[in-house]
């Protein structure tokens, strides 16, 4: 179970490390430590800044890095990695495209691939943790594995686009960070970063989020949107901070820059056919690209486009884990897990996987019965793997309660009310009382499924 604690009445005192203010803080959340074994953390509340930052403070040494936790990888290429949030805020700065790009903390450099692929501009990145190397091998790119600032391969070295995606609230010296990441842009370049909210940490935000966000012994700390901004300003003299939900998206520059963000698609979706048609093994790559690039041609009514990556990713888990996951009620049962290490020998794409199918099901077979199957294997398996590891299984998490929505829709199209009535009621007594799950459905789908609840009787 996800275990965050809300507190209240706790004064702290100490200096908030991003805004220097000393007195009136409050501890807000009381979290276990991401790593088994370690003593529990709390998260502080700036009085001056209202950032978050944590307590014992800092966070795990780049060690730990080099050593990515068993089946890290795996789960990163296969689900994991947000290649599209990676890459979409520096594709949308305007005139970014044959411009030289740098990622720090670029991870296995799907975003360096997709630069040199898609942007025409040389491409290079920064990543201290194991699979970069891996990455920059199977991808044939250049991953440097020295911080920037010490790393004699770029010295002197300037970028038009330089971006950090959820970095700066791993560093120890953010100023520093910042002035090293500036002298390596071009002095008309672009700095892009993103970092998680902290104005979303609240208590209406579901507990597999929250953990994820304040990831507890690895992020020393969480910029308010005010923070920020504020940190950007003493090194640029035009920033653009903007609030989407969760994170927090930057833009800085010495010089007027424009942003576009409506250009994004143009780059990635190419991109995800060219990375899995390159891929001649079925593997996690395979599978990772063939499943994101299944999604966002579903996602966007290509049907007979995502009809493709759809039966190629199929095969290969055919193949790699035998038939059984892809039978909704067969792989229900092998999602009713109680260790993730479980997933060593299953496609941590599975939940998130069957919630497609569903709707590919529904739209181009037209048959209603099988779109209910695979929406209940989808809503099961989510909620069984984010009850062991949420931070696993955050995409098919937030599709749980619509899929049992959309599950009690297909069996009332049949006519067939008892399941209907089941799936709308375990929405509704999630949302009335959430203890023990991973996660709860919004207030807005609660609402429409008491209308379908309403309609189907009994
Ligand atoms: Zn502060």
């Amino acid at each position: 179970m996800t275990d965050v604690d809300w507190l209240t009445d706790t004064p702290f005192d100490g200096g908030c490390p991003l805004c220097g203010t000393r007195v009136g803080h409050r501890a807000e959340v009381g979290v276990a430590h991401s790593r088994p074994g370690q003593p529990r953390l709390r998260f502080i509340r700036c009085a001056g800044c209202t950032s978050l930052f944590a307590d014992p403070p800092g966070c795990m040494p780049y060690d730990f890095a080099t050593n990515l936790p068993e089946d890290y990888l795996k789960h990163y290429l296969e689900i994991g990695a947000g290649i599209h949030a990676m890459l979409r805020r520096a594709v949308a700065v305007r005139g970014a495209a044959g411009r030289d790009f740098l990622d720090v903390g670029c991870g296995y450099g799907f975003t360096v691939d997709a630069w040199r692929r898609g942007m025409g501009g040389a491409a290079a990145g920064i990543e201290l943790a194991a699979y970069g190397q891996a990455g920059a091998q199977r991808l044939g790119i250049a991953i440097y594995d020295r911080l920037l600032g010490h790393n004699p391969a770029l010295a002197g070295k300037r970028f038009g686009i330089v971006q950090a995606i959820e970095v700066i609230e791993h560093v120890a010296d953010v100023e520093a960070f910042l002035a090293d990441l500036d002298a390596a842009l071009e002095p008309d370049g672009v700095l892009v970063l993103s970092t998680p909210n902290a104005a979303f940490i609240q208590p209406s935000a579901a507990p597999a989020e929250i953990v994820a966000l304040l990831s507890p012994g690895f992020h020393a700390f969480l910029f308010s949107p005010q923070a920020l901004e504020a940190v950007l300003r003493r090194h640029f003299a035009y920033v653009t901070v903007k609030i989407e939900r969760e994170a927090l998206s930057a833009w800085a520059a010495h010089l007027p820059f424009e942003v576009d963000e409506r250009s994004v698609d143009a780059v990635y979706l190419p991109y995800l056919e060219q990375l899995w048609r390159a891929c001649t093994v079925r593997d996690s790559l395979h599978d990772g690209a063939a499943y994101r690039l299944f999604k966002e041609r579903l996602n966007r009514g290509d049907l007979p486009g995502a009809a493709l990556p759809m039966q190629a990713l199929e095969a290969s888990y055919r193949e790699r884990y035998g038939p059984a996951v892809l039978d909704p009620d067969t792989a229900a049962a092998l999602g009713e897990i109680s260790d993730i290490t479980a997933y060593r020998h299953l496609p941590y794409a599975m939940a998130a996987y069957h919630f497609h199918r569903a709707i590919y099901v529904r739209l181009a077979e037209h048959d209603a019965l099988r779109a209910a199957r695979h929406f209940n294997a989808a809503a099961r398996i989510a909620l069984a793997g984010g009850r062991v590891a949420p931070e696993k299984f955050q995409e098919a998490l937030s599709l749980v309660w619509i899929a049992r929505q959309q599950e009690g829709l297909a069996w009332a199209a049949l006519g067939n009310l008892v399941p209907a009535r089941a799936a709308f009621d375990a929405v509704l007594a999630a949302h009335a009382d959430g203890r023990g799950l991973p996660v709860r459905p919004t207030a807005q789908l609660a609402s429409a499924v008491a209308g379908h609840r309403a309609d189907v009787g009994g």
